[in-house]
């Protein structure tokens, strides 16, 4: 449930009002608007007494959380949250745009690509140390020794990182090294995962799961939130298909439905939603068309020796030009990259 309190309440009466649900073993998660002080209640709502709450000096309203996921939810915040990062922001005017190999190579390699991406605009480079791959013999990434390559390349071009953790042993390693800690889309019902994530204070980007319907994939953002965390991306990446022409069937539909009935920022992946390295541009821009708030594309110096994920890879320079393409597209929906 939501308990709604004037802005102007006093500061003991908040902490009194948050102090009684607590008692009753629940949680309390507290979210300033300019107007409204919101408080979002966690946990067994039989053990509220409306009436009391209702009582106390600067409640409003007491009323229930409809949706399944309630952190997740407009309801709790009606404000778009807007995750910002040094001198990036995630959900707010601007476009954020995540460019770099699917997996950490070498050294050079991510150098290289690290510098042109920055040189065409993006702001974060992306880039696996810990692969998921389909099969055991496939390159499973450079561990942390992509990691600190990739910390490398931030000092030497100022691009924030965003890289994947994919084991509830590594999330203090990859924290250490990354911006953003990225929950790809096989593990986004990985709730031990999900809860580890939940405890750091570092933006999490959350792929959806290929299988997910939207429920799904925000109740695993609750999970995130409900730790603490409220710094989290929301991802579509594709989801599984009859169809046979694409990797993944790209499910522009969800942004706008999450844009409704969530606060959370969402981003795209063209590269993983299509396969295809000549469908990215148009994905792309109908991303940004669509109302996503970022984009997180597949960029090599030289695709054609992409260890991982070639096929859907583009070059450093189709993504200049790409980036060159997408800027009257934002400006068309009033945002700007
Ligand atoms: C990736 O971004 O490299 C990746 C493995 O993505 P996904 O989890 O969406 O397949
Ligand atoms: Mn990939």
């Amino acid at each position: 449930m939501i308990i709604v309190m004037d802005g102007k309440t006093p500061e003991e009466k908040i902490k009194h009002v948050i102090k009684r649900v607590e008692d009753e073993g629940l949680k309390a998660h507290l979210s300033r608007g300019t107007e409204k002080i919101i408080i979002g209640v966690i946990g067994d709502e039989r053990k509220i007494k409306i009436d009391q709450i209702k009582a106390i000096e600067g409640v409003e309203q007491v009323m229930p959380i409809l949706k399944p996921y309630k952190l997740a939810s407009r309801e709790f915040k009606k404000e778009d949250t807007i995750i910002e990062i040094d001198d990036v922001t995630i959900g707010g005017k601007e476009i954020a745009v995540m460019a770099g190999p699917c997996a950490v190579e070498d050294e050079e390699r991510i150098l290289e690509t690290a510098k042109a991406v920055k040189k065409a605009g993006a702001k974060i480079l992306r880039g696996g140390a810990y692969k998921p791959r389909t099969g055991p013999y496939a390159f499973h990434g450079l561990g942390e020794e992509g990691l600190r390559y990739l910390a490398r390349a931030r000092e030497q071009t100022g691009l924030l990182i965003v890289t994947e953790v994919m084991d509830t042993r590594t999330v203090g390693l990859v924290a250490k090294y990354a911006d953003i800690l990225q929950i790809g889309t096989r593990n986004m019902q990985n709730y031990p995962l999900l809860r580890e994530v939940g405890k750091i204070d570092k933006p999490v980007l959350l792929k959806r799961g290929m299988w997910a319907t939207l429920d799904e994939f925000l109740l695993a953002a609750e999970y995130i939130l409900s730790e603490g965390n409220r710094k989290v991306i929301l991802c579509e990446r594709g989801i599984r298909t009859f169809s046979n022409f694409t990797r993944n069937t790209l499910d522009l539909n969800i942004i706008p439905a999450i844009k409704k009935v969530s606060h959370l920022p969402i981003i795209v992946d063209p590269s993983h939603g299509t396969g295809r390295k000549d469908l990215v541009p148009a994905m792309s821009k109908a991303s940004i068309a669509a109302g996503a708030d970022g984009l997180i594309l597949e960029v090599h110096k030289n695709p054609e020796l992409a260890v991982s994920d070639a096929d859907q890879t583009i070059s450093t320079e189709e993504f200049a030009k790409l980036m060159k393409e997408l800027k009257p597209v934002a400006e068309a929906v009033g945002r700007t990259l």
